[in-house]
């Protein structure tokens, strides 16, 4: 028998199977997905990798396998994911199989994966009528004592720490009790729970209105009845879309199933965790990239072990190690972080499809604002769709104005904030409501430049403008991190006329403070979240502190629930719009229909006010008129014309290297075997050319952009055409509709 193996590493040359001998005595107990050791290169050093393969031939195998590591191994069927994501998204199936493997563990020793600690935990050394007849009967004095056991008759049995964490107790407090034979306290395995001892009150289903119950009677059938069909909810923000997921997952978990439910990075704040807590209880596991590797790697164990049955997770925990998996829900599905920017890069709605296809379940997404390739599928009667019309819980919809920002500038008023802003603003401080201000550009000046000679500022190591910050008093490249003084004199002719253009986050903040001294502000965008939980902070004493103002960038779009905010401000909604990007409307109605909804989410109507440089685009003007189907229809109108997608696929080939004469040759010749290879019926191959940002961190970037579907032929005709010989120092990448073009 023989063995199909890769090696685990990253290195070109390994990315290759190799074929092994299987022992006699291995041959019963080897299978493909299993991790081994093997003899490899001269010195016939071990190397570990995985089988993907059997067969019974070979013309190459000459050595044979060492040794099975029986601690780890991967499904057969997740092999095969493995093996499809390779071909299709062009990467190692070694860096595919990472992604598969218990957090902490590719590429390591057993001995070194993260290691279950253990720790001291407290519980009742009584029954607990006797505590409390204790209690009672004033046996036991003093009340830190007290504290502790009443604490305890609430309570499982809890962490030592967290106990005394938790109560604002010594040490020495529960030594005591100990010593006096009220309390236990036991070595015991940590479970690096992210969600330590929280006391949530359990949550019942709520009963379904008629839009829910259609949706949910739909594929609550499909689960029963292992149909693999692909299920749009269409609703806006407080449908109760969330709601239908719940009950959906609980059919799973009743017929003995498990649940994957993908949310986007962003939105998986404690909030949203809670809800699924009050509902399942200790049934969840939650993965996601804020978790510590240890963190993470207990969460996947639980998986794999069966105690938690349902997966809440960002875009990676589509590999999470579930079994009989009963349905995958993908919350929010139009968002873009679903799709890797690196290698892998894969879509999880695309690799959802194909693992419903094998676990035989259902998929579902949802969305206010679908993906346009998602919502012509629904119209084509690909995929079913569900429309929830209605807001739950009875709250109405913002009330929305649009600003021209180039008539304010005509009036004269060079402030970011518009009169009309101005105005709501000040009425919502003078009425103790908050306001939030969303502004995709951090810092405070976006570019700095000469007025002598034309020339911005740039970054020495990538071709983009430095943004200047003024708290930190330094310039900083939004690319590469680099940090540089601030700059007096033009670096380019030396003339001192460098001025600070443009408008950031910290602009913002400064100018709220001048117009509205009496307003407290809070402000949200990566360099004030950069620490953990930071993000959760913020928003917190915002909401707590009754913070008047938060200004914030993309962060602040998603998922938070505040009452007592009534108004929203825009102060530039043209951001993605004027980037040579196939997306950019998209995006833009997108993120301006997420804010709104951040307006008036109570009985109290909120309003939002939108500045804008086009108040004629359609993704502006629809997207003040909350209207989905009318930003849809000129939005497939004007991609069936441009061939964008969903009528092609956009597929980009990078060249990134030091040296820009090898990339240049490298690509042309690319090209020309593309030219030779490919259908021009229905592909569209572009001269290489520099992307617009063609310079990052001292490498070139050049680009050819296919247009046609991916297809197998499609994707032989791009292999064949990279078949070329490579030049050191130049990296060749393939991305599939990728989410920037720069
Ligand atoms: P979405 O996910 O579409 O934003 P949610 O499921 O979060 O909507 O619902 C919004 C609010 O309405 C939540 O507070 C939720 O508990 C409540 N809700 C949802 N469905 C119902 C229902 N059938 N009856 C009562 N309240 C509901
Ligand atoms: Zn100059
Ligand atoms: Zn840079």
């Amino acid at each position: 028998m023989i063995a199909e193996i890769i090696i685990n590493s990253n290195a070109k040359a390994l990315n290759r199977i190799f074929d092994y001998v299987v022992p006699k005595e291995m041959e019963k107990e080897i299978f493909v997905g299993a991790r081994i050791y093997a003899p490899f290169g001269r010195g016939d050093k071990l190397e570990d990798g995985f089988v993907i393969g059997l067969k019974d031939k070979s013309e190459f195998a000459n050595k044979e396998l060492a040794k099975i590591i029986y601690e780890m191994s991967i499904p057969e069927e997740k092999m095969q994911l493995a093996k499809l994501m390779a071909r299709k998204y062009f990467c190692n199936i070694s860096d595919c199989i990472k992604l598969m493997l218990p957090p902490g563990t590719a590429g390591k020793e057993p001995e070194s994966w993260a290691k279950e600690k253990t720790g001291k935990f407290v519980c009742l050394a009584r029954d607990s009528e006797e505590i409390q007849d204790s209690i009672n009967s004033g046996e036991i004095s003093s009340s830190k004592h007290k504290k502790v056991l009443e604490f305890l008759l609430d309570n499982d049995d809890i962490y030592l720490p967290d106990l005394e964490k938790i109560l604002e107790i010594s040490s020495s407090v529960c030594k005591t009790l100990e010593k006096k034979g009220y309390v236990e306290i036991q070595e015991k395995q940590i479970e690096r729970n992210p969600f330590v001892n929280k006391n949530i009150e359990k949550d019942e289903p709520k009963i379904l209105n008629s839009e829910q119950q259609r949706a949910y009677d739909a594929i609550s059938f499909n689960i029963e009845n292992e149909e693999v069909i692909t299920s749009l909810i269409y609703g806006i923000t407080g449908s109760g879309k969330t709601e239908i997921y719940m009950q959906l997952i609980g059919k799973a978990i009743s017929l003995g199933k498990t649940a994957i439910m993908l949310v986007p990075e962003i939105s998986l704040t404690p909030q949203m965790v809670d809800r699924f807590l009050a509902r399942f209880g200790n049934e969840i596991a939650i993965l996601h990239s804020k978790l510590s590797i240890g963190e993470r790697y207990d969460e996947w164990q639980k998986i794999s072990e069966g105690k938690a049955k349902i997966v809440i997770g960002a875009r990676s925990a589509i590999f999470a190690p579930v079994k009989n998996l009963g349905i995958i829900i993908i919350d929010e599905e139009h968002d873009m972080s679903y799709k890797s920017d690196m290698s892998p890069r894969y879509h999880a709605r695309d690799l959802a499809k194909y693992i419903t296809k094998q676990a035989k379940c259902p998929l579902v997404l949802g969305s206010a604002t679908p993906d346009i390739s998602t919502y012509k599928q629904a119209l084509d009667e690909e995929i079913e769709m569900f429309t929830l019309t209605k807001r739950a819980n009875d709250a109405s919809l913002p009330e929305i104005q649009i600003v021209d920002l180039r008539q304010e500038l005509s009036y004269g008023n060079r402030s970011m904030l518009s009169g009309k802003l101005q105005k709501e603003i000040r009425e919502n401080i003078k009425n103790k409501k908050q306001t939030i201000l969303f502004l995709n550009r951090r810092g405070y000046s976006t570019f700095v430049l000469c007025r002598e000679c034309g020339e911005p500022v740039k970054c020495p190591n990538c071709s983009i403008s430095l943004t200047y910050h003024k708290y930190e008093n330094i310039l900083k490249c939004h690319y590469c991190g680099l940090q540089m003084p601030v700059v007096k004199k033009c670096p380019n002719c030396e003339s001192d006329k460098v001025k600070y253009f443009g408008t950031g986050t910290q602009k913002l903040e400064d100018e709220i403070h001048k117009l509205f001294p009496e307003a407290s502000t809070i402000r949200m965008d990566i360099d004030t979240v950069s620490k953990k939980n930071s993000h959760e902070k913020i928003l917190n004493t915002f909401k707590n502190e009754n913070i008047d103002i938060l200004i914030g960038t993309q962060m602040i779009v998603k998922g938070h629930h505040f009452p007592n905010v009534t108004l929203v401000g825009v102060i530039v909604a043209d951001g993605a719009l004027n980037m040579e990007d196939y997306n950019a409307s998209q995006k833009t109605f997108q993120t301006l229909v997420q804010v709104s909804g951040r307006a008036g989410r109570e009985s109290e109507k909120g309003r939002v006010i939108i500045q804008t440089y086009n108040p004629d685009h359609y993704a502006i003007i629809y997207s003040a008129k909350q209207d989905y189907e009318l930003f849809y229809n000129a939005e497939i109108n004007l991609r069936k014309m441009l061939k964008y997608p969903p009528f092609c696929d956009i597929i980009m080939i990078r060249f990134v290297g030091k040296n820009v004469n090898d990339i240049e040759k490298l690509s042309n010749e690319v090209y020309s075997n593309l030219q030779n290879l490919i259908d021009k019926q229905n592909t569209f191959v572009y001269k290489p050319v520099p992307s617009p940002v063609d310079k990052i961190k001292n490498k070139y970037r050049w680009r050819i952009i296919l247009k046609g579907k991916v297809n197998n032929k499609t994707l032989n005709i791009i292999y064949k055409a990279l078949e070329i010989k490579q030049i050191e120092g130049v990296s060749i990448s393939v991305d599939i509709n990728p989410n920037s073009m720069i």
